[in-house]
Parts: structure tokens; sequence; C-alpha cells
């Protein structure tokens, strides 16, 4: 026979998936010696059960006899007996806490019988017919499925009718009344009469909790928090206390903690007279706990004995549910408590300063993708209450920002100029956006991705991001943006939150954001026991000081192509382009190589002793040339060639699918003086940094690489370049030419490619781009479908896809690995700064990531975790 029902007595706290989380604790805090009114679980089995056959088993129905016998006897009284009633709770419990999310209901073995004997026995009239409106209300809503509204009304009425302040105020009159109007309620449903039978109340509660599980709030609570639909939820019965019975009762809520600063005090809320959820429920304003200190101090004192107790023993922060009754302290849960980020650090660490927790139980204990909040700047929540939600987007990248609107990147740098804040709002945005992106506070696109070009580049440079906001119409010709009715003129003020991706209409006030000693701290921390090294993605010296901030071991990537952007420097790009022969492009590269060795000069000289790889030029060549008739008209006499030259070129530069189209090392094949010259601007800055005393070791990388012959050919290009620049000179520079790992047929010849290769680094945007056959840039109109009918468990291009890309990845490790057993191998795409797939990579024995600055924390406390675990195992 299977154990389907478990006394507090007889469980403890590691048997969660049975009992769930809340019967496990009330189990283990009985057998702490805590004060808990006594009672009994049924199991996750017997939830099972139900939810194939839709019955209590005959088995089930047997022990929860025998349990409820037990119980009568612990407590004196007996449920169904009308001398001495025995009233309970049925609550549920799934291994996983989901508050409020499923149903509980209180005072069951009430009937117009026993509610007249409680009266009785406790002298105490109004407390009786007040916990029999509860139960009638709750059983109504839970069991029948009746709306709460109709017996809100009811109360709502009579306060009105009376000038009542709040419940408090009820008569018992009036609550006989209200008892008898909630009946009718019944009535008045198809579910018929209040069951009177105490034991048909009891089973039909049961039922109702097991069905809870299947409840639409629950159900999206758990898609929302990733929580299995297998677990079902246990069923607790227990006995009731009462905080409704009088001014020396009440309910109420505590935290060991302050769950918003973490501040080690007991913080928390309680209600005089009150039952259970009116607490959370704000059925009256709850006063702090601290009034305990001063009326009734022992009372406070053995909360916060219990309190300490608590912690000690679970050795995290809890919140706790608390009864008193005349004058008695009971306990009806515990379990770890929600707390903000910055909360979350600063327990972790201090339980590790009072002796409780590990350093790598500490790290284990926070969320690295909740770091983010305390890296950008917040809204002020009293006034963002006040604002009413715009639209909402996507929200691509965490911050709060508030600014003008300007359609054009040109108009946004222009408005900055003259001391505005600008938010710029497009349909997408390109490439030459850049100048106008970086002067913004923060990027709106009404299309797109989470790694849509605006996407990525608001994260590299920890704008505030929220993309594909697709209810917003940008009008670029009217200057103007609209959701319905609503029209947003160039200059008006909205307020963009990348955390959520809400837009709201008019300023709201930020606080920036401070890195506390805590998080420091906790970093630290996180160093000493990651293996994997976290390098930062960065474009610009500006990113990369942002990424030093947050001490990243180095850059895994600079992306050349952006630094082509500039105004003077997209026009010596554009006469390389436009040139016909290799002569008449040696003017304009020279300039171009100029201008380049100044950049890395600086990004080398900011690095110090860190390692720094470039990536050289990857974007197609059509991408630096005009578009509209205007522009080409203009750069024509700018470059001193024919609009229908111009033209022609740019027509023969069309490619029907630009990103497998003419890029990456193609451009090396078809055009090396590119190549060729990049390499000399990295080598310029090094021998000028080793005249300075500044040893520099150079890694370049070669995107776009499909085999071994095509890396050959281009590390020779690079590395004959290297050799002619120091053929004159007496010195050496360790320098190494690596492969940017994105083409699946590089991953899968990786024994050859290696053997041209000293290193190899993931990119994983073109890599799933590849394998999956999406193109990224367009994932927007499908992809949101495929996560919401559950045929994509995730978006790829944000966790890296296990199974395919994943498997892709392992095999380029094993493989190139056969050639070059130390081979260094990173990942350098959107996913190198997720902590889902940082815990893959350190599986697979990737070397490091390198993700935007303001993901390097969150990656080096994921790969500490993951290191953690990895070796735990
Ligand atoms: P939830 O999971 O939504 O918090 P609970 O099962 O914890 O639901 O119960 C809701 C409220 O009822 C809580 O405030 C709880 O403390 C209170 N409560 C539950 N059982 C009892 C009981 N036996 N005696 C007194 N109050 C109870
Ligand atoms: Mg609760
Ligand atoms: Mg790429």
């Amino acid at each position: 026979m299977t154990q389907l029902v478990y006394n507090f007595a007889e469980g403890n706290m590691n048997m969660r998936d049975l009992l769930g989380g809340k019967g496990a604790n009330l189990a283990e805090m009985t057998r702490l010696g805590l004060p808990v009114p006594q009672g009994f679980t049924l199991t996750t089995t017997a939830c099972h059960d139900y939810q194939e056959t839709h019955q209590l088993s005959a088995e089930l129905l047997q022990q929860v006899d025998r349990a409820l016998e037990q119980l009568s006897e612990t407590s004196g009284k007996r449920f169904e007996d009308e001398q001495n009633p025995l009233l309970i709770s049925v609550r549920s419990g799934a291994a996983i806490s989901m508050p409020g999310m499923m149903d509980t209901i209180l005072n069951i073995g009430l009937n117009d019988k026993t509610v007249a004997v409680l009266a009785k026995l406790t002298a105490n009239e109004r407390f009786a017919y007040d916990s029999y409106r509860r139960l009638l209300a709750m059983f109504g809503n839970v069991v029948y499925g009746i709306a709460e509204d109709a017996f809100d009304q009811i109360l709502t009425d009579i306060k009105t009718q009376k000038g009542y302040q709040s419940d408090l105020d009820l008569t018992t009159e009036d609550l006989k009344t209200v008892v008898v109007e909630f009946k009718q309620i019944y009535r008045h449903s198809d579910q018929g009469e209040f069951p009177q039978k105490p034991k048909d109340q009891l089973l039909a509660a049961i039922r109702a909790v097991f069905e809870s599980w299947d409840n639409q709030r629950a159900r999206i609570y758990r898609r929302e928090n990733q929580i299995s639909e297998d677990l079902g939820t246990a069923v607790n019965v227990q006995e009731m206390v009462f905080g409704n019975a009088g001014a020396d009762c009440g309910t109420g809520v505590a935290f060991t903690r302050n769950p918003a600063t973490g501040e080690n005090k007991l913080f928390g809320e309680y209600l005089q007279n009150a039952q259970g959820e009116d607490v959370v429920a704000g059925i009256r304003t709850p006063q702090s706990v601290e009034v305990l200190a001063t009326e009734v101090p022992q009372l406070y004192d053995q909360l916060h004995t219990i309190a300490h107790t608590l912690e000690q023993h679970y050795r995290d922060m809890q919140d706790l549910e608390f009864t008193i009754e005349h004058g008695k302290m009971f306990l009806l849960q515990a379990r770890d408590g929600k707390r903000t980020p910055a909360a979350a650090v600063k327990i972790a660490i201090d339980l590790v300063d009072e002796g409780l927790l590990s350093k790598q139980e500490a790290i284990l204990k926070v969320k690295p993708e909740s770091l983010t909040a305390l890296l950008h700047p917040e809204f002020d929540s009293q006034m963002m209450a006040e604002h009413a939600v715009l639209t909402t987007g996507l929200p691509a990248s965490p911050g709060a920002a508030t600014g003008q609107v300007y359609f054009t990147a040109a108009t946004a740098k222009q408005a900055s100029d003259e001391g505005h804040r600008v938010i710029l709002v497009r349909q997408d945005t390109s490439p030459e956006d850049i100048e106008g992106m970086i002067v913004s506070q923060a990027i709106v696109t009404s299309r797109g991705g989470m790694t849509s070009h605006a996407a990525v580049v608001a994260r590299g440079m920890g704008a505030t991001g929220v993309v594909g906001a697709s209810e917003l119409n940008v009008n670029y010709a009217k200057k103007q943006a609209s959701v319905g009715e609503q029209v947003i003129e160039e200059g008006d003020w909205i307020s963009v939150d990348g955390t959520t991706g809400n837009l709201y209409l008019g300023p709201i006030e930020t606080t920036p954001a401070t890195i506390k000693g805590d998080l420091s701290i906790l970093l630290e921390w996180a160093k000493e026991f990651a293996k994997l090294g976290v390098y930062t993605n960065a474009d610009t010296p500006r990113d990369f000081q942002k990424a030093l901030e947050f001490d990243a071991d180095g850059i895994g990537l600079t992306r050349t192509e952006h630094m082509f952007f500039k105004p003077e420097r997209l026009l010596q790009m554009r006469r390389v382009i436009l040139a016909k022969t290799a002569d008449q492009r040696a003017e304009p590269l020279s300039h171009l190589l100029e201008m380049q060795q100044a950049d890395f000069y600086e990004i080398y000289k900011l690095a110090g002793d860190k390692e720094v790889t470039i990536r050289l030029l990857d974007p197609p060549l059509h991408e630096f040339l005009p578009h509209d008739a205007a522009e080409i008209q203009e750069v024509a006499t700018q470059i001193g060639v024919s609009v229908d030259y111009l033209t022609t070129r740019i027509d023969s530069l069309k490619e029907s699918n630009p990103m497998l189209g003419h890029r990456g090392d193609r451009l090396a094949v078809t055009f090396p003086d590119i190549y060729q010259m990049q390499v000399k601007a990295i080598m310029t800055a090094v021998l000028r940094l080793s005249d300075e005393g500044q040893i520099v070791h150079p890694h370049i990388m070669i995107p776009l690489t499909d085999s071994q012959a095509e890396m050959g050919w281009v590390r020779k290009l690079v590395t004959d370049q290297i050799a002619e620049m120091l053929a004159d000179r007496d010195i050496t520079v360790d320098y190494t030419v690596g492969t940017m790992m994105e083409m699946p047929r590089a991953c899968v010849t990786a024994n050859q490619v290696a053997k041209e290769s000293d290193f190899f680094s993931f990119g994983t945007n073109d890599l799933t781009q590849l394998t999956f056959g999406y193109s990224r840039d367009d994932v927007g109109s499908f992809m949101p479908e495929y996560i919401k009918k559950g045929i994509l468990p995730a978006d790829p291009f944000q966790t890296v896809d296990v199974e395919g890309v994943g498997e892709l990845m392992k095999m380029a490790v094993n493989r190139g690995r056969l050639t070059k057993p130390d081979l260094p191998i990173g990942v350098c795409g959107e996913v190198g700064g997720d902590p889902a797939s940082i815990n893959f990579f350190e599986q697979i024995g990737v070397t490091y990531v390198s993700c935007s600055p303001f993901r390097v924390p969150v990656a080096r406390l994921a790969a500490a975790q993951a290191h953690i675990l990895q070796t735990a195992n």
C-alpha cells in the first residue's frame, strides 16, 4: 500500500517533491519544536492519481480518515462533532513555491449548527459568524467557481449603507445577515446549496485544490517561471488557529531580513483581529510588526527568536506566515523569501560573514540575470506608477531612460549636440545610424527581434533598448510615431523601460546605478571560482572602458566595421569600394590605415596587459554605399564620379542574400588589400607601443571561414603582411591568427580548420542563423509564435540551442582539439553572456566567453556557478 498521507510529525524538509514545499516545511518546523498547528499532507502522488481518474481513491479516503482520527486525538476536538467541532484549513502547496497561484480554504467544518456551537464555546458570536462568512465566500469561489465579487459586493453594500470604515465595524447582526445572503448566492448559482456536512466540505475542498494545479493563472505562472507541468500539488489539512477572535489576536507575514534591501532586521506586517489572507489581499492597511515590539514585547521577542532559529536551520532568509490567537503565537508557513537583486547580493555576502554559508553556496544563491538590474539606472517607482503604459516591445537592453523623440540618427545627433536628452525611435536601425545611437539615452524600434541590429548595439553600448514594438507606427515622412490614436511628434518626451519593454508618454525621473560594495565582493568571489574566462565584445574605447570597470579579462571581439562608419572614414571607404583598380584603392586605403591604427593604438593602450582580439572586416560592401537618390548625388560629387557610374556600381554590389554573400573572408580573397591594410594598422599600433615599452600580443580573427584551404589562404595573407612589417625590425611579436567558427562546415571540419588556426571563437549569431536557416534580422515575424506554441523552448539567438547548434559546437571543440589539444576556444556571440548557455559551454570545454560590457558581471557569476556545479557532480 502506498502511503498517500503523512502527518506533519512524519515528514521533513527533504520531502518537497512528495509533500510540496509548504508541507515539507510544516513538517520540518514541527520537528524543530516550533508552534505549528498540527495536521497532515496528501502527497503529490495522490494528486497524480486524481489527475488521471478524477476520483479520490478508496485508499486515499481511508488514509485521510485515519489521519483525521489522529488529529482529533492531538487536538482534543473532533471533526464533524457538534459539541466540540474541529475546524481545519485545506491548503495547496507544490514542490516549487507559486505564491497565491492555487487555492486555500479556511474554517472548514463550520455549518449552521457548528457556527452556533463555536459562538457558545468561545463566548464570541461575532467571531463565529465572521469565520463562517469567510468559509462561505472561499468555498463558493474555490469549489463552486462563484466570482469573488459576488461576495465582496454584499460586504461593500452593507458597509456603505451603514457608513462603516472597515470590516471590523461589522456587528454580529450584520455578519449573520451576510451569512444568509451568502447562502442565497449559492442558491442562485447552478451548483446549489452550501454543503452542511463537514466531510463533504473537506472532500470537495481537496478535489478543488488538486484541480487548482490546472487553473489558468497557475499555468501562466509555471510557463513564465519554467516550472514543470508534471509536479502536481500536495494538499495540506491543518487545524485552524484564529487571528480573528478579538483584539488579542491577529495575523501577519514576516521576512527574517528586509527583502528590498537585505538589511538584517525582521521585517513584516501585522493585522490585528484578522484572518489569513487579509494581510496580502489588502483588506485593511496592516501595521509594521514593530507595533508588536511596543505593544506585546514578549510576542515580538518570540517571533524574533523563531526567525533566528529558522534562518540558522534553513541557512537563508525566510518568509513566514504567523497567527496570534489570544496572545499565543502559531507558525503557518516558512519558505525561502523572495527578494530584490540588491537584497539577494547583500544577504548572500552576510550569510558567509555569519558563517552560515560557504562562498560557493553564496555564489549559487544569486541569479546571474538579476545582476543586470543592479547595473542600470531605474525609474523612480512612485513616478512610474503614475504613468500608463503606452505600448510594450521586446526588452532588448535593460535600463531606464527618458528623453525627447527623434526619428533619424542625424536629427538625434544634432539635438544631442544642442544639449537635449535624446531617444531614437525608428522602424529599425542599420550601421549607418551608429552615431545617432551613441548619443541616445534609449533606442526604440517598431520592428526586429532580440538580436536585431538595434538590440545588439543597444546592449553593447549599455543604452536602454526596446525593439519590435509592433503597435508603434513610425512615419518618417511626417516625423511622427503613433500608437492607435496617440501621436508622438518629434521632440516629444517619452520614457523607455528596457527591462520590461514598456514605453511611457512623458518624462519619468531616473536614479543612477552604483556598483555597491557587496556586488564587487560577490564578483570577486565569482572570479575566484570561475574557470571560463570572461571577455568583452567592445567596438569603441568607450565600451571597453565600461567593460574594464566591470572587470572583463580582456576583449574577446572587436568588430572593426563600426570604425568605418564615421563620416570622414565612410568617405574613404566609399572611395575604396568605387575604385576600379588596386592602384586607385591605395590612396584611400592609406587614409583608412592612419585612422585605424590610431583606434587600435588607443584600445591596446587602454587594455594594458589584457588580451585583445581584433576581427577583420565582416560586412558586405554595399552596406557602405548610399541608398537614396539625394545621397547618391551627394556622394558622387564628393568622390568625383558620375551618378551613373555610382548607380551602376551600387547595382553590381547588390545581393539577394547579403548575409550569405560577399562578406567576411570572401572580401579578403577578392580585395586582399583591405585586410592587408587592417593588419598593417594593427602592427603599426603594436610597433608604436613596443617603442613606448608596452608589449602587445595581437590576436587577429578571421570571420566567416568555411574551410581549411580558405583559412590557410587568408592566414598567409595576414602572416606575410606581418613578416613584411617586421623584416627590417629587430624584434619579434607574438601574435595569433584564429578562426571565427560560425559556419556549420567549419565546425564539421574543425580538425582540418584547426591546422591553420591558433584559436577558435564561436560566432553563435551567424552559426545559429545558418544552422536553423533563420535570417536573424527577420525572425521577429515568426519566432514569437514558435515560442508561444512551444515549438521552440526559447529564442536560440539568446540561449544556445543545445541539441542542434550546441552539438555542432561540441563537435568543433572535440575535432579542433584532436588536431591541437590546447586550442583556446571562445564564444563571442550574443549567447556568450547568457547564464544557461554558459553552463553548457563549461560542460563542453570552452575556454572563455565574450559578451557585451554590461553582461560581463552576469557572465562572471554564471561562469562561477557553472564551475561550482560541474565540480560538485
Ligand atoms: P498561499 O499559498 O496562497 O499563501 P496558504 O495556504 O498559505 O495560501 O493560506 C492562505 C492564508 O491562510 C495564509 O495567510 C495562511 O497563514 C492562512 N492559513 C492557512 N491555514 C491556516 C490555519 N490552519 N489557521 C490559520 N490560518 C491559516
Ligand atoms: Mg501562504
Ligand atoms: Mg558573424
